[in-house]
């Protein structure tokens, strides 16, 4: 199964730091920052690359203040691929 890798963007100066976000997610990805916005709220900040795209950032926070964007991981490309062959065969590993 294809693995999906997701990335969030966060409006830091819509954030008012309620922290919703930081606990709904399954991969810990998120935490809050050190410093205040313009609000004087601490806001979120990604702390680990781990998102998988499940949105519950996203949908639980109260004032749309993350996005969240999907892509698939590309499969690793094969080293070698065999075919069923009744004959005498040859098999080429990456192009030799
Ligand atoms: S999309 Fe899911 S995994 Fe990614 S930061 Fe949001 S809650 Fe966490
Ligand atoms: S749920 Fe929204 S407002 Fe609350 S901390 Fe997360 S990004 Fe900020």
């Amino acid at each position: 199964m294809a693995k999906i890798k997701g990335e969030v963007k966060i409006a830091i100066e819509v954030c008012k730091g309620c922290e919703l976000c930081v606990y709904e997610c399954p991969q810990e990805t998120l935490g809050m920052s050190e410093e205040l916005n313009q609000r004087g709220y601490h806001y979120t900040i990604v702390v680990q690359d781990n998102c998988t795209g499940c949105t519950n950032c996203a949908l639980v926070c109260p004032d749309a203040a993350i996005m969240v964007y999907r892509e698939r991981r590309k499969k690793k490309p094969s080293i070698a691929e065999v075919y069923r062959e009744t004959e005498d065969m040859t098999v080429t590993i990456d192009g030799r």
